[in-house]
């Protein structure tokens, strides 16, 4: 069960960054107050936006469902306190393009009443893996880690998957960030108990818990916590590891992870359970255990509240919608430094422009950063090519060959380099002399690549349209071309199968037929008409008149017989 006993890898690059950690570890995690308006977006994770079902005027309990989950990416919103609906609207929320999103808006009732919850599962090892997803995926949890992918669906290693080792990730590697090294210090037994219920829902053959050796306090508190609950469920507790591993950014990352305790290497353009693996976060394993052990849907997080620019660093635990003016205000406020508001940590986050934004399922540090902390970039300068860049990327890519293609927007080649494999990670942008902004344009280039993707799509299904309606017109026509085919057969059949004409047909021709030994009788030439007398030509042109009438009567009688019945 310890470090001694399973060996380490190492992944290629990474850096060793100052981690700045400290200033937010200094007291213990502290309830967020509750705000006046909590503001809730529909999509707080990856996949389709979930549906309201409450309308402005609805009042609501703490943990009730206001928004349902709409198709299989999807998780649904719940309550995070009491209090009524005042509205359904477009509201500026947290995300790199500064782009509003449709949330829901409630004005708590400063009772934070809960709602009366499902009775919890006794033993969840009574319930079926399924039963166990089901759970977890009613009560909105998704990757706590930044990611926000519904949880549900990793728990779901589908019917032809084995899964060989489930492993939590307590790297939390991203410098300033220390919301997962708190929930270890001082929720290690709910983390543990919550592993174990992945582990069921996966039915693991092993469990690795990676923990960086920068948070010994971390580390021991979750031994001690396994210590305790092997004494009491033996059975539970064979083959999990709690393992220190070197402090290294970005050894958080999913795939750096996997390498550094399984010595395995995901592929490219793949995912870990492609090599039955499976990696949670700590705040997602306490959200499991909430969720099947207290039938608590999720409806807050640990946020770390930090930088120069704030003048009490520390962790909240912060019902969603929670605006982030009302954290810092409750951390005493913005320092004189305060330069720059980041969502998460330097090197992955983004800037944000203002502190209006409310707390999300994905949010797990405001970094309220000085001059020094976020200094302006500095002018960009053509590469060297030094080759720093790929001397650090952990994926071991090129970066200034995809720099080089983004730049010349030469998407099709900046893909040959596996663009789609870089983790944005900011190493090569650290370490660049020149200053360029490498993950801008990777950023950029995978944009537009997307957008390209999206364009192709559509056109692909308008050409497909296209081609069903043709498809269409050619079998509506060969249907009704058989179908006349099928009549004139049975209307021979009709006939007894003989050559005999039809009797209209036979009357018509009866009647030429008499007309022309008429003109016989005569000696007349109908063509000819020179040197017949007046009564003759009359007489001509009344026969020839008849003949006539009777050939358009033969006509319209064919006709009658082609014309299709649709
Ligand atoms: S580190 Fe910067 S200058 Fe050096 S090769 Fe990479 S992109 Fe070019
Ligand atoms: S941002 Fe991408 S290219 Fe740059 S080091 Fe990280 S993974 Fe490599």
């Amino acid at each position: 069960m310890t470090a001694k006993s399973k060996r380490l890898w190492h992944f290629n690059g990474g850096l060793h960054l100052p981690g700045n950690k400290k200033m937010s570890t200094g007291q213990p995690i502290a309830r967020a107050r509750l705000p006046k308006h909590l503001i809730l977006p529909l999509q707080q994770h990856i996949g389709e936006p979930a549906e309201p079902i409450v309308k402005a005027g609805d009042k609501v309990l703490k943990g009730q469902l206001i928004a349902h989950a709409t198709g299989y990416v999807s998780v649904p919103v719940h309550a995070p306190s009491s209090g009524t609906v005042v509205e359904i609207s477009e509201q500026a929320v947290p995300h790199p393009s500064g782009m509003s999103a449709p949330c829901i808006v409630i004005e708590t009732d400063g009772h934070d009443e809960w709602m009366t919850l499902p009775k919890p599962v006794p033993d969840y090892k009574k319930m079926n893996p399924s039963a166990l997803r089901n759970r977890i995926r009613e009560t909105g949890i998704v990757g706590l880690g930044g990611a926000g992918f519904p949880s549900f669906i990793k728990m779901n290693p589908g019917a032809r998957m084995s899964i060989d080792t489930l492993i939590l990730n307590g790297a939390e590697c991203e410098p300033y960030i220390t919301c997962d090294d708190m929930l270890m210090r001082e929720h290690a037994k709910e983390i543990l108990s919550g592993l174990l219920i992945i582990r069921h829902a996966l039915q693991a053959r092993q469990c690795l818990i990676g923990i960086e050796d920068n948070k010994p306090e971390a580390y021991a508190a979750m031994v001690e916590a396994f210590e305790n609950i092997r004494k009491q469920q033996a059975a539970d507790t064979d083959n999990i590891h709690i393992l220190k591993i070197p402090t290294i950014y970005p050894a958080g990352s999913e795939k750096q992870i996997v390498t550094v305790l399984t010595g395995k290497e995901v592929p490219s353009n793949g995912l870990p359970i492609d090599i039955g693996i499976v990696c949670h976060n700590m705040g997602t394993a306490v959200a499991t255990y909430h969720a099947v052990m207290r039938s608590q849907p999720l409806v807050s997080r640990i946020v770390t509240i930090t930088g120069q620019g704030v003048k009490n660093p520390c962790n909240l635990d912060v019902p969603f919608g929670t605006p982030i003016k009302d954290l810092i205000e409750q951390c005493g406020g913005y320092t004189e430094e305060i330069k720059r508001m980041i969502i998460g940590g330097p090197m992955m986050g983004y800037t944000m422009p203002t502190d209006e934004l409310p707390i999300t399922k994905t949010i797990n540090c405001v970094l309220c950063a000085s001059e020094q902390e976020a200094p302006d970039p500095r002018p960009q300068m053509p590469c060297i090519r030094c080759g720093e860049c790929t001397k650090v990327c952990p994926v071991q890519l090129l970066p200034q060959q995809m720099y080089w293609y983004s730049h010349a927007k030469d998407f099709d080649k900046i893909q040959d380099y596996h663009l789609f494999d870089c983790i944005e990670c900011g190493c090569c942008a650290y370490v660049c002399p020149s200053h360029i902004p490498l993950v801008h344009y990777f950023r950029y280039a995978k944009t537009e690549i997307w957008a390209q993707e999206r364009d192709k799509q559509k056109s692909d299904i308008a050409r497909k349209r296209h081609e069903f309606r043709q498809e269409r017109i050619d079998r509506e026509k060969a249907e009704r071309e058989e179908r006349m085919r099928k009549k004139k057969e049975a209307l021979k059949k009709s006939q007894g199968g003989s050559n005999e004409l039809d009797p209209k047909k036979a009357a018509i021709q009866a009647a030429m037929e008499r007309v022309r030994k008429k003109n016989e009788e005569i000696g007349i030439n109908p063509k000819n008409t020179d040197g017949l007398t007046e009564e003759q030509q009359r007489k001509i042109s009344e026969v020839d008149e008849r003949r006539k009438r009777l050939q358009q009567h033969e006509k319209d009688n064919e006709h009658s017989i082609n014309t299709p019945i649709d």
